[in-house]
């Protein structure tokens, strides 16, 4: 009796091993047809968000050239002077933090078009041409550039002869009574022109103010699908005196236990989605505003400095890129940055502006009110 139980406890067991052993396999098969799926998926998906990807797959044997620079040395920080990083993990831009070699060869296999977004109205014309010459001398040398001047005088815009590669579209916008009304409409513009033209034309739009000029380079280093500058007057302080909104009523409040950085309104871009995204809602958020009768302490800034707050952006551009070189020298007697040396690079300057000359037509907030 008990070898007859031995023999089919025998035979059970390897019933069983043979049962199992089949499950594995089917269950194997079924995972390998599985990975695979997911890894084509992937192909696909990053082949969608990554253009160098996207040629690759396009093309058989690609020749790769040699990729000789100098090796990045993990025990040496690039800086120990300025933070270099965001606890976000977004690079800030500062000189001495990046190859620009590399970069470039990056870029230059994205083949990479760059819209410059430039606002000239009424009296601000007058900068226009410093800024387009100096563009021309350091502003992403050897990439594709799409200057998209929005102006209301279309006749005064300067012409200048710009290198291989690089375009210019003047386009004509309307004028505002008040300054501020001029600024802040920059949003509303950018967003509807991204949908209608960028978007099909550019992969990264750079927004600017004209009253300044570039000085050095300015390259491929500070695109990202979504970056701001920080502001050269509010480097060091702390948050709680950075000039945000501070009233709640406003779209634009921050209270005074948050914030990162105060950025400028003067310099900001990424993606054309992501500017499509960043200027739709600060626009909205000025129209809500507008119907509560309020306006934030520094207009569109305001509105931009809530928005990365809540989007953090994907890299920080240091004040090398909106510099102001009095502003440093009196910070820095204040003892409010350790040296104004950790701006080793004035890439692009503050121009000097006669304030009451350029805005001496402007209107009170109440009074200048334009319906639209
Ligand atoms: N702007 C303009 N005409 C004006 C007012 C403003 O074209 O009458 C544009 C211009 O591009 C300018 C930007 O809006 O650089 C922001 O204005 P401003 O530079 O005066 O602001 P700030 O840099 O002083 O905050
Ligand atoms: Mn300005």
């Amino acid at each position: 009796m008990a070898a007859v139980l031995w023999t089919l406890s025998g035979q059970c067991y390897s019933f069983c091993r043979v049962t199992i052993l089949l499950l594995a396999l089917i269950l194997a098969c079924y995972d390998y047809s599985c990975m695979s799926l997911t890894r084509q998926e992937i192909k696909r998906v990053l082949a969608e968000v990554n253009m160098a990807i996207r040629e690759h797959y396009g093309q058989q044997n690609v020749e790769l050239s040699r990729v000789v620079h100098p090796q990045p040395d993990l025990l040496i920080p690039p800086r120990r002077d300025v933070l270099v990083v965001t606890p976000w993990l977004a690079p800030i831009v500062w000189e001495g933090t990046f190859n620009i070699d590399i970069l470039n060869q990056q870029f230059r296999q994205q083949n990479a078009t760059i819209g410059l977004t430039v606002f000239a109205v009424k009296k601000y014309i007058i900068f226009l041409k410093l800024f387009l010459e100096t563009a021309e001398t350091y502003f992403m040398v050897g990439h594709r550039v799409n200057y998209y001047i929005f102006t209301d005088q279309p006749k005064h815009v300067p012409q200048i002869l710009l290198q291989k590669g690089r375009q210019m579209a003047i386009l004509r916008v309307q004028s505002y009574a008040r300054w501020q009304d001029i600024s802040m409409h920059r949003m509303e513009v950018i967003s509807i022109f991204s949908q209608r033209r960028f978007l099909r034309e550019v992969d990264y739009l750079v927004c600017a103010d004209v009253d300044m000029k570039f000085n050095d380079h300015v390259g491929v280093e500070i695109l990202s699908s979504l970056f701001g500058t920080i502001h050269p007057a509010y480097l060091g302080f702390p948050r709680g005196s950075f000039p945000y909104e501070r009233r709640p009523q406003s779209q634009a409040y921050i209270p005074k236990d948050e914030g990162d950085f105060y950025y400028i309104g003067a310099l900001f871009g990424g993606s054309v989605p992501e500017v499509y995204r960043l200027t739709k809602a600060c626009h909205k958020a000025m129209m809500i505003d507008k119907a509560g009768l309020i306006e934030a302490k520094w207009h569109e800034e305001s509105h931009l400095n809530k928005y990365l707050l809540h989007h953090k952006p994907t890299k920080v551009l240091s004040s090398e890129y909106m510099c102001d070189q009095f502003l440093l020298y009196v910070m820095w007697a204040k003892q409010l940055v350790g040296s104004p040396f950790i701006i080793k690079k004035m890439r692009v300057m503050v121009l000097p502006k006669n304030n009451s000359e350029l805005r001496a037509d402007e209107g009170h907030f109440q009074k200048g009110f334009s319906e639209e």
